[in-house]
């Protein structure tokens, strides 16, 4: 056998080398240059030693990999940003070779002449299953673990080291285009069906599976490199090729409305790669991959959706020193619609709950909400009938406060109402030990009023959950004044466990994501005031990549929700603080007109009964005399949209509210999807230079008013040619990536 610091080989006596992939110290196992410099040491290793007839590539972890490392696509950009400054062109180059080294060591193996399997145990993504295509066989094991994707475009990227290539080799064009333009994972019998692995095996059979592939005379040459090789469908000039090839970059256009470069990349490597030997295609293919980690996109979304989050997953921000929390049992006030799904969420993550309201029958009530979410998934085959079962003895629903006696955590999700969270303080606190932790879910009361009930504080923070909360990825840890280390400590363990992200926010009216997402929807209100139509302001919202119109969010968020929030904005901070005619056009829907969103099936759009689809409400055309489509600039009201939100992030940071860059960027992004191919609205305002976004933020408010002046901090940061994670660096401050 012999010994890598990341792999080990253990050659049989039929000279097969197992080549077992087991980074130490690593939950999962990722490309880095010391990878690939072993791995090239074991191809040289294994095509000099006459012994081996053939080699089995496969994981000594649960999962296979997760493709590269954090490290080493952070070393890329720090390489191209230095490099730039000095001499542009030969920093272009050195990415070129640097992107490439991926893709020409998977080849050295593909044509090294000995056959190689891949043997997929555990999830395979990105560069991990690139490799796997350019190995002669692959085999997987079939196990709801194995998820095979070429996820890349999500973060702003493609598959760069010949997946564009092999897919397109392997699976027919439409197929292949889909999988790496959605980022989809795949089964192992789907990625079986559309050609990309030859078996699917018992997990217990799976090395001798790979290993039999190989006894069985596998062939060392890919397909592509056999004289007469067609792709599957017949490469670009076929009929089918005339229907599918025409048409993708529309339907890309529909769904990215041309804001990801690295999903149009995919269709220009697969289209031109398709005409060229296979080789020249790889270059192809290489030289996009170059071009397309210049652009700011790949950039920004790498870092905050790939860097970042993981960072603040890992707890990026958890005080230091403070000791690991344990939860044997947390305690959820309130079995209402948030409370009874924060519950689920604690349960699913293994942990048992006490769901307490006013009395059994309304706990119940809560409860049966984790029923219905277990039956589905059952029925969908996501958990097994043991494995809900298993979920739902960890809910107790209960009337009876004591049961929090010994609670590790107690999370209050009980009416908005501050006499109600009052006396629900005082009551949990009577019967809790005296290191527990109370958190509170309120959206909009502040925390450290909340925390003035409290007998303690320092152990008193908000954890603010998005609705649904088993599917929405964020959390806002929320600190009060008085707010101390072990809370936030605990807030962001108990976050970290049920698996969603956090980001840390100093106590204000609407926290952070609110305080955003309301800015959004004003600037949609202004508009309609405005006279432009409805229609246009949902599709710029959606041209700008926001995921759900201003109105559509409205809806869903509730239409008098918004009513009472202005008004407790107005008792709180006075009548200036909400526009008249934002007032008026609130109370006319509500009061006048009881349309309060999708509720009740009627606010700015009509909700007909399923399976007919929700439309704008017509009526909303006689409420302002209306602008003619043409004199409507889609480009401005795309711009007014992004900007409204990221300035008022801006505000956040320039107020102390949000301190680290990365949690306003996950957050817009993972909290209300602020069009995720700028990487987030600080990354956005960074993107295109802050002294733009001054002169474009001068612009709006000569023409749209006021709110969108910029603030003192940014004309200040664009006279010094500042960037928000150049003044604000997270990795400062003593702060490290996590
Ligand atoms: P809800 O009305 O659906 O649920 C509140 C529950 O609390 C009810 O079941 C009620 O019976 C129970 N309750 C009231 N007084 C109680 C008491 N003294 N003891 C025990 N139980 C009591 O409300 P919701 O939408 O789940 O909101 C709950 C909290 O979560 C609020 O603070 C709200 O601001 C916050 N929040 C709501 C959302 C949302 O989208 N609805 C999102 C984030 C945060």
């Amino acid at each position: 056998m012999t010994t890598y610091t990341n792999f080990t080989v253990e050659t049989d006596t039929d000279g097969i080398a197992l080549v077992t992939w087991d980074m130490p110290e690593k939950s999962m196992n990722v490309f880095t240059a010391e990878v690939m410099d072993e791995l090239e040491a074991i191809l040289k290793a294994t095509v000099a030693d006459a012994g081996v007839k053939g080699v089995v590539f496969t994981s000594g972890k649960s999962s296979f990999s997760g493709g590269a490392d954090l490290t080493m696509i952070r070393g890329l950009f720090s390489l191209l940003h230095e490099e730039q400054a000095k001499d542009p062109q030969a920093a272009k180059q050195k990415l070129f070779d640097v992107a490439g080294r991926m893709t020409w060591l998977f080849r050295a193996i593909e044509t090294n002449g000995k056959p190689w399997v891949s043997a997929i145990n555990g999830t395979c993504m990105g560069g991990a299953f690139e490799l796997s295509l350019a190995c002669h066989g692959r085999v997987a094991a079939n196990s709801k673990s194995v998820k095979i994707a070429l996820p890349e475009v999500k973060v702003g990227i493609f598959p760069g080291a010949g997946g564009t290539q092999r897919v397109s080799r392997l699976a027919n064009a439409q197929d292949a285009l889909q999988m790496m333009t959605t980022g989809q994972s795949l089964t192992p019998q789907r990625a079986k069906a559309m050609g990309l692995i030859h078996q699917v095996v018992e997990p217990g059979e799976l090395v001798t599976a790979a290993k039999q592939m190989i006894k069985d005379g596998l062939k060392p040459v890919a397909p592509w490199d056999e004289k007469g090789f067609k792709a599957p469908g017949g490469g670009v000039w076929t009929p089918a090729a005339a229907q599918l090839f025409p048409a993708a970059p529309a339907i890309l256009r529909r769904e990215t409305a041309g804001n990801y470069p690295g999903a149009l990349a995919i269709l220009k490597c697969v289209y031109e790669g398709l005409q060229l030997p296979f080789e020249t295609a790889l270059k192809v293919e290489q030289r996009y991959f170059t071009q397309i980690l210049g652009t700011t996109e790949a950039f920004s979304m790498i870092r905050s959706l790939f860097i970042s989050m993981q960072e603040l997953g890992k707890g990026a921000r958890r005080p230091a020193g403070v000791e690991k929390s344990e939860f044997k049992k947390i305690g959820v006030i309130g079995a209402g619609f948030m409370g009874a799904s924060i519950a689920y969420v604690t349960a699913a993550a293994g942990i048992p709950v006490v769901l307490i309201d006013r009395d059994q029958e309304a706990a119940n009530k809560g409860k049966a909400v984790s029923e219905k979410l277990v039956a589905d998934s059952v029925a969908k085959g996501r958990m097994t009938k043991e494995e809900g079962e298993k979920l739902l003895s960890l809910v107790t629903p209960t009337p009876d406060y004591q049961t929090l006696a010994d609670a590790d955590l107690v999370i209050e999700a009980v009416f908005e109402d501050r006499a109600v969270k009052k006396a629900v303080i005082e009551q949990v606190e009577a019967v809790i030990r005296p290191a527990t932790i109370f958190a509170s879910n309120t959206s909009t009361l502040p925390i450290t009023g909340l925390a003035e009930n409290s007998k303690r504080p320092d152990q008193f923070v908000g954890v603010h959950f998005f609705s649904p909360v088993e599917k929405m990825m964020l959390t806002e840890v929320i600190l009060g004044e008085k707010t101390g280390d072990r809370a936030l400590a605990t807030a962001l363990d108990f976050v970290a466990k049920i698996k969603k992200t956090p980001i840390v926010v100093n106590d204000t009216r609407g926290f952070f994501v609110n305080r955003c997402v309301f800015r959004y929807i004003n600037e949609a209100y202004d508009m309609l005031i405005e006279g432009v139509p409805a229609a246009m302001i949902e599709n710029a919202a959606k041209m700008a990549g926001m995921p759900v119109g201003p109105l559509s969010l409205n809806d869903e968020v509730a239409v008098d929700l918004s009513q009472k929030i202005m008004k407790a904005s107005i008792a709180d901070l006075g009548e200036a603080s909400v526009k008249p005619a934002h007032m008026a056009l609130i109370d006319k829907l509500v009061n006048d007109l009881d349309r309060r969103g999708r509720k009740n099936g009627q606010g700015f759009y009509d909700y007909p009964p399923k399976p007919a689809k929700k439309s704008l409400w017509p009526g909303l055309k006689d409420f302002y005399p209306q602008k003619p489509a043409a004199e409507v600039d889609v480009d401005t009201l795309k711009q007014r949209l992004l900007v409204t939100i990221a300035l008022e992030a801006a505000r956040t940071v320039e107020e102390g509210i949000v301190t680290d860059p990365r949690e306003a960027d996950v957050g817009s992004i993972l909290g209300f999807g602020f069009a995720p191919y700028t990487g987030g609205t600080l990354s956005y305002i960074d993107g295109m230079g802050v002294k733009t976004f001054v002169a474009l933020c001068e612009k709006l408010a000569a023409k749209y008013g006021e709110h969108f002046a910029p603030t003192p901090l940014l004309k200040d940061m664009a006279a010094k040619g500042e960037t928000f994670y150049g003044r604000f660096d997270p990795y400062g401050q003593g702060r490290v990536a996590a």
